[in-house]
């Protein structure tokens, strides 16, 4: 018979073994950084109730970022007519009033009706005159009043609703009347101290118009009409130049791309301007949204899929978009994307002379894009003249994005110049590894694939010559048809590399606490 004790011992060992084993504390979540700061975001579009581009994106993710550290923000966008109706009904009117334009002192109707979502506020600025038409864009002849309207309207806006932010983020030409209205016709108003960030999302629009009609619109005082500020030649007003030469900080969307377009090759002609106002201009990279775009719940996709077996799934998507484009399906092929605006900003021309070469019955081509008729015609012919092996969707269409991201094996981006790129970015987040050329943040986001070393999350070249990108693109087809096992850890490892905006948030944090100690 076993003793009392060992029966004791039994007993005890027993009942811990039942026991649950004890929880792991929990991460706790880190404080939120203080003071609390209010920040107004102002721009032309903004993701999902408007977006043609990457702008649209960082309209939308960065303020709920920003949300998260510790910041108050509201954005102010026009009140589109193209803005879908499931939005346009949640509106909620918040106010109007009567705004002098122009330099005969015309009253305009401004309307403001309000979106609160996921902890931001959305003030949309409504005036059927301006924003009843395009999509959002027309042309510069519109664009222009409209965007003069709507700089001005949006500090009024923000008097009238008694919310005066510490800083106003503006973003573009569309928003960059701002600081110059905010210094020559808001002085004695609240917002009068609020601070001004202007970031460039793309230099290359600028808001650019004869003199005449820029003053007539705006009734800005003649002041601001010199080269120092506005003017741009004996006849145009430069809306961009104006802004930066206002805002209290400039920044831009890389550090290399703040660098590059300190020089004439990038600069588009305000090379000069951004050299002298260099003292405020910084980089500061864009993220992801990591909640939109998850390969593990996006339900657009064919296969969900994370890091444990995206190499299994990808094939799975593969399939499933072979399929669905009419392409020769066959898992083992080496599928490239090209997700993007067709103009030549994009290395579109590279693009065009290289696209024969690849199509060397293991290699797909499968293009998304809109833009420049001379590209979707040449993206169309090589659909026709190459079928199914390549397929051109000339068209926007966001759940042929995703899944174009989830199926490819490498995603092309030879941009002739890039401010940041999103599409590397969310790329790497798919296990899509980039093919990129080396210039503003696509240099800043893809660590080139070093094969002594076995690390970096893609495949670069530098100059932009048809030669080098052919072989950039056959260096990757090489590692993927002759070491897979390497190119599988690549893919892993561009998963794990942190695209979040949680990184860049904070910089931006920190440069509001720069202008407000
Ligand atoms: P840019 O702002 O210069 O157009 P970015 O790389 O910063 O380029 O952002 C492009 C964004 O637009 C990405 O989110 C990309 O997925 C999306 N996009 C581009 N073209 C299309 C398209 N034809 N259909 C769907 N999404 C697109």
């Amino acid at each position: 018979m076993p003793d009392k004790k060992s029966e004791q011992v039994k007993a005890k060992k027993t009942k811990a073994d039942k026991e649950p084993a004890p929880e792991k504390p929990a991460k706790q979540a880190e404080p939120l950084p203080e003071p609390r700061r209010s920040v107004a975001f102002i721009g032309s579009e903004c993701y999902p109730f408007v977006k043609t581009g990457g702008l649209g994106d960082v309209m939308y993710a960065l303020p709920k970022a920003l949300v998260a550290q510790n910041c108050d923000v509201r954005v102010i966008l026009p009140r589109y007519k193209c803005i879908p109706w499931k939005y346009q009904e949640k509106m909620v009117y918040r106010g109007d009033f009567m705004m002098n334009l122009c330099s005969d002192g015309r009253p305009y109707y401004v309307g403001i009706m309000e979106y609160v979502w996921d902890g931001v506020v959305y003030d949309f600025i409504d005036n059927d005159e301006f924003f009843s038409w395009g999509n959002p864009y027309t042309n510069l002849v519109d664009d222009i009043p409209k965007f003069c309207f709507f700089a001005k309207a949006a500090l009024a806006a923000l008097n009238y609703m008694d919310w005066i932010p510490d800083i106003i983020h503006c973003h573009d030409w569309q928003a960059s009347l701002v600081p110059i209205y905010l210094h020559a016709m808001f002085q004695g108003t609240p917002i009068a101290g609020a601070k001004t960030v202007l970031t460039i999302h793309n230099l290359r629009f600028q808001g650019i118009y004869n003199i005449e009609t820029i003053q007539y619109w705006t009734g800005l005082p003649s002041a601001v009409f010199d080269y120092a500020v506005l003017q741009q030649d004996w006849l145009d007003a430069n809306m961009l130049k104006g802004g930066l030469a206002y805002a209290s900080m400039i920044t831009t969307v890389s550090n290399t791309y703040a660098e590059e377009i300190k020089t004439p090759f990038y600069g588009e002609n305000l090379d000069a301007h951004l050299r002298y106002h260099s003292h405020k201009l910084r980089g500061i990279v864009n993220g992801i949204d990591v909640e939109q775009w998850n390969s593990k719940t996006d339900a657009l996709l064919a296969a969900n899929y994370d890091i444990k077996n995206v190499i299994k799934k990808k094939k799975e998507n593969k399939l499933a978009l072979q399929r669905a484009l009419g392409l020769e399906e066959d898992e083992n092929k080496f599928v490239i994307g090209l997700i993007s605006r067709l103009t030549n900003q994009k290395g579109l021309d590279l693009i065009n002379a290289v696209l024969p070469e690849l199509i060397d019955g293991n290699t797909q081509v499968v293009v998304l894009g809109t833009g420049d008729p001379q590209y979707e015609d040449s993206f169309r012919y090589y659909e026709g003249a190459y079928k199914g092996s390549v397929c051109s969707n000339i068209m926007y269409d966001e759940g042929r994005a995703h899944q174009i991201y989830a199926a490819s094996d490498a995603l092309l981006v030879p941009s002739l110049f890039e401010p940041c790129g999103l599409t590397q970015l969310i790329a790497m987040h798919y296990g899509t590894v980039p093919i990129v050329r080396e210039t503003g943040g696509l240099k800043d986001t893809v660590q080139p694939y070093n094969e002594y070393t076995d690390e970096g999350n893609g495949f670069t070249f530098d100059r932009y010559e048809t030669w080098l990108l052919l072989d950039a693109i056959n260096r990757a087809k090489t590692l993927y048809f002759e070491d897979r096992k390497r190119w599988d850890r690549m893919v892993k490892r561009d998963m794990e590399k942190d695209v979040s905006w949680e990184n860049s948030a904070k910089q931006y944090r920190a440069l509001y606490m720069e202008l407000r100690p």
